[in-house]
């Protein structure tokens, strides 16, 4: 059979969501991790609609579900810690019904346990050198000897390298929305139990949370300008400590909150998969989904027809369901970060209102609404 062997470059959550189904399919795979081993540090995130379908299919939701992180609600403080209003964590991350929140690591593990046995895991290496021609693509690795695949998959993440080596410069493709993310895990100094505190200020906000499945919390910064230390100086609350303690995390992040466009995923037999190809941000809470449903795509049309054509429907298929989604997260940022003293003010003014104002249920079916559409904007195929 023709174009069966497929190299992976990344084992996020695209990467071995497609292994999963190709394998599945009947294909070779060998997925490739520039980390040593799986990375399962990191942040929650949100799987909905038409992903929750996929995890279905590959019969890992009730594991999925095993795993939520049951935050049992969430805080907004002021400068001096004193609570300004609480809600429901769903509520507070925009959730609905069946919409799940997992640890990224325990998502990646889940899919990890689920392909180990069936496909090739290599760590430690890139890959350093692509060259194609009529039959397949020579791959030239950082330490592997060279080898030969049919099909080359890029799902290595917002600076994928794969990106770079077929497609050209990040710089061609990457989208920042205008603000700045810190990451780590820090010490849970706060005793937060399922619980997350959040301190929202003007061009800026803190956030903590610890939930059942980690023994310490994960603090995460967002800001419009300036460096980490700029940003903040100065902060009240807890934000000294918080960023002491980030900056010396073993698994401290820092990026631009970006978005990725690219026109073609596919050049030749070398294609994108997830945030390599469509980064939607973090602003969106949709960038595990729509990795999820593209590997759930990209593999079923792989197994229907010749790789050309399988390509091409892969991006018709996803294209409006991306683009639906990509547009959720400049409006979600403005929700995350008020830029000015007036807006913050309104803000929590809104906050503190909200669980006695009498249209409450309308408010927040409205705020909903958009996210509920585009996390469902796609109509699977049954491959
Ligand atoms: C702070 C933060 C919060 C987020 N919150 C949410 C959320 O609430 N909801 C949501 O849906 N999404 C969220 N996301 C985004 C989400 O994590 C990604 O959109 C999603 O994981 C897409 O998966 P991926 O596999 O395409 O990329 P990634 O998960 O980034 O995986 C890429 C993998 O490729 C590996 N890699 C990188 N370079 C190479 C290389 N050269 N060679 C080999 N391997 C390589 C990386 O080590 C990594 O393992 C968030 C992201 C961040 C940063």
């Amino acid at each position: 059979m023709e174009n069966r062997t497929v190299l992976i470059s990344g084992a996020g959550v695209a990467g071995p969501a497609l292994a999963y189904w190709l394998n599945h399919h009947g294909f070779r795979v060998t997925v490739l991790e520039r980390a040593p081993q799986l990375r399962e540090g990191g942040y929650k995130i949100d799987i909905r609609g038409a992903a929750l379908t996929v995890a279905e299919r590959m019969g890992i939701l009730d594991e999925v579900r095993r795993h939520a992180t049951d935050l049992r609600g969430s805080t907004i403080v002021d400068a001096e810690g004193k609570e300004v209003a609480t809600m429901s964590a769903d509520f507070f991350g925009m959730r609905e019904g069946e919409d799940v929140e997992i640890m990224r690591g325990d998502l990646t593990r889940i899919l990890y346990e689920r392909t180990r046995n069936d496909v090739e895991y290599l760590f430690d290496d890139s890959i350093k050198d692509l060259r194609q021609d009529e039959g397949g693509v020579e791959v030239a690795f950082e330490r592997a000897a060279p080898r030969r695949f049919d099909l080359v998959v890029g799902a290595d993440g917002l600076h994928s390298a794969v990106r770079a080596l077929a497609f050209g410069p990040e710089a061609r493709f990457r989208r920042d929305l205008g603000c700045q993310v810190a990451i780590g895990t820090v010490p849970n100094h706060l005793n937060l139990d399922r619980w997350e505190l959040t301190y929202p200020m003007a061009g800026k906000v803190a956030i903590v949370y610890r939930t059942r499945r980690i023994a310490e919390a994960r603090a995460m910064f967002l800001y419009l300008s300036g460096t980490l230390d700029e940003a903040f100086a100065g902060a009240g609350w807890e934000v000294p400590r918080l960023l002491d303690d980030v900056r010396k995390s073993r698994d401290f992040y820092v990026d631009t909150v970006s978005q990725i466009h690219c026109e073609n995923w596919a050049n030749g037999r070398v294609v994108l998969l997830g945030d390599a190809a469509y980064a939607p941000s973090l602003a969106s809470g949709q960038g595990t989904s729509l990795a999820l449903v593209g590997a759930y795509v990209l593999a079923g049309e792989l197994n229907a027809i010749d790789h050309r054509q399988a390509f091409a429907a892969y991006q018709a298929q996803m294209r409006e369901f991306v683009a639906l989604n990509q547009k959720l997260a400049p409006s979600q940022l403005k929700g995350m970060i008020q830029r000015g003293r007036a807006q913050l003010w309104f803000q929590l003014r809104m906050l503190r209102l909200m669980p006695k104002l009498p249209g409450k249920d309308k408010i927040v079916a409205r705020v909903l609404e958009p996210i509920r559409r585009a996390a469902n904007g796609i109509a699977l195929k049954d491959y």
